[in-house]
């Protein structure tokens, strides 16, 4: 419809309060979660854009299928319902159930990567290089240089660099690169979504060299509907038929789907090749369940099948789903606020180095900014920044990434237009104050996934 915006393809059938609480308040319970924003109380926060993961609605279908979830042990009928909705939706013929995305990297990690094994990949992921690292791994980035320029309008700033995947391939040897990890709508770039011709180009390249292509397919769905929109030749297909075609160009996949499978807690390992399932199945009876349940209960299955068929159904869930993110994205560069070009596909995010350029680094930059817009309106992001990096286990020092990010994920199908509204007021007051805020130290760091529950206080 021309001249028309996007709308909710829904209607709310059921609400949940919120509570919005004094700035006196929210300075108290920041000060006592160690400027962490994971360690809030989550009724503590008014608008909760700490994550898309597993925090999206369910849909009245979706209700009606955990009534109906078969808990046999063994061979549930909900099992069999999710293997036809991944090899329907995604076209994988082998399901490997898991109790959400880590399960499944964890899996694959251990089946495919011995010890001294490289990892190309485009960016990373915080768990999926874990899982790389601890099966003895280690990752290397192959995206293109744009994905690390905040403000480089490239389309499809997921790609990865054919050149730099020959040159480690050159350095490492073919046989030490046991798959190449593909992540759909790059997270920690931004939400930024790989294009079709990448896809198949990557494949072509690691099918002759003999590597296999493992996609992390967990933002998929809203990786397909920027090739829609943005990549020549897609504009007639639709969103189902897009995603199936980039899962064509794999040889399995990780997903997770707390993300755009509309479900709260969840996951699979999807593989071609039947060996490879048969050493994922062996695996997954000691780390996850049973090989027809994983991680999950028969209701979650249930739920979790019908939220695959849903997410496709037509596009106009995924239409509105990332056109809000627009809408919000809009708004903050209207206002001047510098975040990542173009508008990723599950959140905005907000270029930390830029707004607050008197802080090093190592000062955290991104994690203050994040405890600063929690205390000004009870809004809740996360970091993603040096943090979230982690250190080097060879060096034991930071890891420096590029971007330093404060991340507003858009859960689906839960906040309305005047929430994002508020949103932006906040950013932007934040924004119009940021030479009042001071950077952090730690007090607390885990060795590991540090991000999750380190603590800080603030530098004087
Ligand atoms: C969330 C996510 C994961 C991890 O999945 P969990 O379900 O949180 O374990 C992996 N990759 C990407 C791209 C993700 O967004």
């Amino acid at each position: 419809m021309a001249n028309r915006s996007w709308a909710e393809p829904y209607k709310i059938k059921m609400v949940e309060p919120i509570r919005m609480t004094t700035r006196e308040y929210r300075q108290e319970a920041i000060k006592e979660a160690g400027y962490n924003t994971f360690l809030l109380k989550a009724e503590d926060v008014y608008i909760d854009l700490l994550t898309d993961s597993g925090t999206s609605a369910m849909s009245d279908y979706q209700w009606a299928g955990l009534m109906l979830g078969d808990e046999a042990y063994a061979g549930s009928k909900s099992f069999y319902h999710l293997v036809d909705a991944v090899r329907d939706v995604y076209g994988y013929e082998e399901l490997i159930p898991t109790h959400q995305g880590r399960g499944a990297e964890h899996i694959l990690s251990q089946i495919l990567i011995k010890p001294g094994d490289v990892v190309p990949g485009n960016m990373y992921f915080t768990t999926t290089r874990f899982h790389q690292e601890y099966a003895g791994g280690s990752f290397v980035d192959v995206i293109i240089d744009e994905a690390h320029q905040p403000d480089s309008e490239h389309p499809f700033k997921g790609n990865i660099d054919l050149a730099k995947l020959q040159a480690v391939i050159d350095e490492y040897g073919a046989d030490r690169i046991p798959y190449v990890s593909f992540e759909s709508d790059v997270n920690l770039a931004g939400g930024q979504p790989a294009s079709m011709a990448n896809y198949r180009e990557v494949f072509e390249f690691c099918t002759k060299h003999g590597i296999l292509v493992m996609l992390d397919a967990t933002r998929a769905l809203e990786n397909a509907y920027f090739i829609q929109q943005r990549e020549g030749g897609y504009h007639d297909k639709s969103v189902g038929e897009i995603l199936a075609e980039i899962c064509s160009y794999s040889d399995g996949a990780t997903v997770s789907s707390k993300k755009d499978n509309l479900v709260n807690i969840g996951g699979f390992l999807a593989l071609r090749d039947a060996e490879l399932a048969r050493r994922a199945r062996a695996l997954l009876v000691a780390f996850e369940g049973l090989h027809t349940y994983g991680g999950m209960s028969g209701r979650d299955m249930e739920a979790l099948a019908r939220g695959i068929y849903e997410m496709v159904e037509n596009d106009d869930h995924v239409a509105a789903r990332v056109g809000q993110v627009q809408y919000l994205g809009d708004k903050l560069i209207k206002a001047g606020v510098p975040i990542v070009r173009p508008v990723g596909g599950h959140g905005i995010f907000l270029d930390a180095a830029a707004i607050l350029p008197h802080l090093p680094q190592t000062d955290f930059p991104a994690e203050a900014l994040t405890a600063a817009l929690y205390v000004d309106a009870g809004v809740r992001g996360m970091e993603r920044g040096i943090v979230s990096a982690g250190r080097d286990p060879a060096t034991g020092d930071h890891h420096y990434p590029k971007l330093e990010l404060v991340r507003l994920a858009i859960p689906r199908r839960v906040y309305t237009q005047a929430h994002m509204d508020v949103t932006a007021e906040s950013v932007v007051s934040v924004y119009q104050d940021r030479e009042a805020i001071n950077g952090l130290r730690f007090t607390y760091e885990p060795s590991e996934l540090r991000f999750f529950q380190a603590r800080f206080e603030p530098l004087s």
